[in-house]
């Protein structure tokens, strides 16, 4: 099994930490459970420099760094351009499957606009293009449309996307496999509209970097090299599952405006005409609500032979619940996570396998009930809006209550 993060960013690119290095990136995968990482920005100079410095690519397009950490060649890039008389604005990953095949990316991107002032750079070309591009140098490069909800940037986004993938590659939707869901979207979502594709589901976890790679991953159960990963990518064979962070969690799940402190689904949104009842503005219109726009079935539908995927919140997002405090990074959400992880190995390891006896032994009983209702996706989860993330409810999900969250804050 193969469990693997391919959409990172570089300390280059906007909205990242600045301490991002490989070795970080490395310590925090294996703290994770991660398998294999792709390289992030691999187009910008400096990183380009790192990535070829401290790792060493093998025969099968795989980077391996001193200690024997996998990853492949892959970046992020942002298309803004106008398309049927709209302007669009849509992110794409791109993966090479050697050095040299990204050499030959790196140069042509070069030629369409600087590639050192971000991590992610814009280009003023379009996704059909962009396609015809990559194939010009390599069948062997693929394009994922990433974050394909996301208002902005996302494919099928509400404000600068399309209604398909026809829509927006015409011709060339046959050389797209593969969608990434992001945070706010999973697979029965994305079945709903029918689209003929694949989905993978990456973290592209820009602001807290780099603990917070693996938010989402995808499992792979092939022999790792560039070529099986691609395979599974494009056709599923060797492929295992997607990770999902809860959909209801992202933070434009449902609709709103957070200052005005409205959050409403679909319907609510509907009848109130997409107008926020508080101030007269213009909702924040969220990802299920472009999903029921686009929607060719209704909520339920499964594909004949559908993918399997897994919805899980980060152990720290838990830790931080039990605990009852806001301070994600704090000294002592650190320590619960360390001696959990200390103890079991990893984080998905924790999230996916560790038996509930076992984790008693080393967390309180409310915690080892938590990790194990986000196992069985049973968590209630009041849903995101507005760049709100969603909030999880123990009370809800009938665990826990006011008295026993105090006792545990002094644990
Ligand atoms: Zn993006
Ligand atoms: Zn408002």
């Amino acid at each position: 099994m193969i469990i693997a993060d391919l959409q990172i960013h570089s300390r280059y690119a906007a909205a990242c930490s600045k301490n991002t290095t490989l070795d970080l990136l490395e310590k925090y995968a294996r703290i994770k459970g991660l398998d294999l990482l792709g390289t992030g920005d691999f187009q910008h100079p400096l990183w380009n420099k790192e990535i070829k410095e401290k790792l060493k690519e093998d025969e099968n397009g795989i980077l391996w760094s001193s200690t024997k950490f996998p990853f492949i060649w892959q970046t992020e890039i942002s298309l803004m351009y106008r398309q049927d008389g709209k302007g669009r604005r849509i992110h794409h990953l791109i993966f090479a499957p050697n050095g040299e095949v990204a050499d030959q990316i790196i140069a042509f991107l070069g030629s369409k606009g600087r590639l050192d002032y971000d991590g992610r750079p814009i280009f003023g070309f379009s996704s059909i293009e962009l396609v015809d591009f990559m194939r010009n140098i390599s069948n062997d490069i693929e394009i994922v449309p990433a974050h394909c909800m996301t208002p902005y940037f996302g494919l099928y986004g509400s404000k600068t996307g399309f209604d398909s993938l026809k829509d927006c590659f015409k011709d060339n939707t046959k050389h797209i496999h593969a969608i990434e869901s992001g945070m706010s979207a999973d697979p029965p979502m994305l079945w709903r509209l029918k689209e003929d594709v694949n989905i993978v589901s990456f973290s592209d976890a820009h602001s807290y970097w780099p603990w917070r790679l693996g938010r989402e991953a995808t499992a792979f159960d092939c022999d790792l090299s560039y070529k099986n990963i691609l395979e599974a990518i494009r056709t599923r064979k060797g492929f295992s599952f997607t990770i999902e962070t809860v959909p209801d969690y992202g933070r434009y799940h449902y609709d709103g405006h957070k200052g005005c402190n409205i959050r409403l689904n679909p319907e609510e949104t509907r009848k109130l005409k997409g107008i926020c009842p508080k101030c007269g503005q213009p909702l924040t219109i969220g990802v299920q609500y472009r999903i029921e726009e686009l929607a060719k079935e209704k909520e339920g539908y499964e594909p004949k032979n559908p993918i399997q995927y897994k919805r899980l919140i980060p152990l720290h997002e838990l830790i931080i619940k039990v605990y009852n405090t806001n301070q994600i990074t704090s000294k002592k959400v650190w320590g619960v996570y360390n001696t959990i992880i200390n103890k079991f190995g990893s984080e998905f390891n924790v999230l996916l396998n560790v038996d509930y006896n076992e984790l008693i032994k080393v967390v309180p009983e409310k915690m080892a009930k938590v990790i194990i209702l986000n196992r069985e996706d049973k968590l209630k989860i009041n849903p995101g809006y507005d760049g709100e993330y969603g909030e999880i409810v123990l009370e809800e999900s009938g665990i826990i209550n006011k008295k026993e969250q105090k006792t545990l804050r002094e644990f």
